[in-house]
């Protein structure tokens, strides 16, 4: 058994309690990707976050491991211990500079997408002007090939993700992403980059955040029924599970500093009626529930153990073991 959480958010800031990622490993979470910066952080609180998240896990060595590989995790996994590496959400924090890519990774970066909902010089966000991978762009999917990171494509631009997948060598990801076929919302995918991606090899994580699944409160059902959309159009082979958990504690600020406008980021028009901060999520518990709510859908045992972690430990597998220097 492998399940595999492909993205989760904690608080940015450099003292974010912990104690979400024990109920991760408590539901039974082996691999988790920690999110530490978007294009709205800047790379001062970014290397701040991941000097903290390092030291800290390194800490606890009996709770966490951060990892470098595949095999690393398997342990980890036989150990009853939680997995962690890291993801970011969009280019910015590489500052146009191709050789970023592996100084992250080298930091225990795994995956990283190239947009946050907006554009921006490298890529462009699925909540603005469409315009395709800018040349920059082009150098960057092949940085992140060389340094074995995952490239993500979620909160990407449509034609610009269908760009990046075709640019990519390796197999591409959308770490949480839902079908825009059962959920109409810009953030969700249309069934040709569902396909693009299984072309490359890739994996599309669903989601369980309430407005992608369209409901107000998501339970693992509907996670479900939304990795069997993705199961039925290109394979099961193909889907893995994102719930994205947003683990907010209010006495910390995770804003960064500036001029921070959250209806730049998540604007109002592209469908976040409500602010981004009433957005809910399926519980973690949800990680308890999935396996029975896949078989209810008609997934087998083996199917549902490949939905929930052995597809993204197989591309995993393979996109990290290429890290060149
Ligand atoms: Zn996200």
């Amino acid at each position: 058994m492998m399940n595999w959480e492909a993205h989760a958010c904690l608080p940015l800031h450099p003292q974010a309690d912990f104690s979400p990622l024990d109920s991760l490993r408590a539901a039974g979470v082996n691999y988790v990707s920690v999110n530490v910066g978007m294009d709205m952080n800047p790379v001062a609180q970014i290397l701040s976050v991941l000097a903290a998240f390092r030291a800290r896990l390194a800490a606890h060595p009996d709770r966490f491991r951060l990892m470098s590989s595949v095999a690393e995790i398997q342990a980890a996994a036989a150990a009853g211990v939680l997995a962690v590496g890291f993801d970011l959400e969009g280019a910015m924090p590489l500052l146009e500079q191709p050789d970023m890519v592996a100084l992250y990774r080298d930091l225990g970066v795994r995956q990283i997408h190239f947009a946050y909902n907006r554009n921006n010089s490298v890529a462009d966000g699925c909540h603005d002007v469409e315009r395709g991978l800018t040349p920059l762009g082009r150098r960057l999917v092949e940085a992140v090939n060389q340094a074995g990171m995952l490239m993500d494509c979620s909160h990407t631009g449509r034609r610009c993700s269908l760009d990046i997948m075709a640019a990519s060598s390796q197999p591409v990801i959308f770490s949480h992403a839902n079908p825009l076929a059962l959920v109409e919302h810009g953030r969700n995918i249309t069934d040709e980059q569902i396909r693009a991606c299984a072309a490359t090899g890739g994996v599309v994580c669903v989601s369980g955040v309430s407005a992608f699944l369209g409901t107000r409160t998501p339970t693992a059902d509907d996670v479900a029924r939304h990795a069997a959309y993705v199961a039925e159009l290109v394979g099961v082979q193909h889907v893995g599970i994102g719930l994205d958990i947003s683990f907010r504690q209010d006495e910390l600020n995770d804003n960064p500093p500036g001029d921070y406008d959250p209806g730049y980021w998540w604007p109002q028009a592209a469908g976040y009626k409500h602010a981004i901060e009433r957005m809910t999520y399926t519980p973690v518990e949800t990680w308890q529930l999935l396996s029975e709510a896949l078989q209810k859908l008609g997934l087998s045992t083996d199917e549902g153990a490949l939905v929930m972690g052995h597809n993204m430990l197989r591309v995993a597998g393979q996109v990290w073991q290429r890290r060149l220097p």
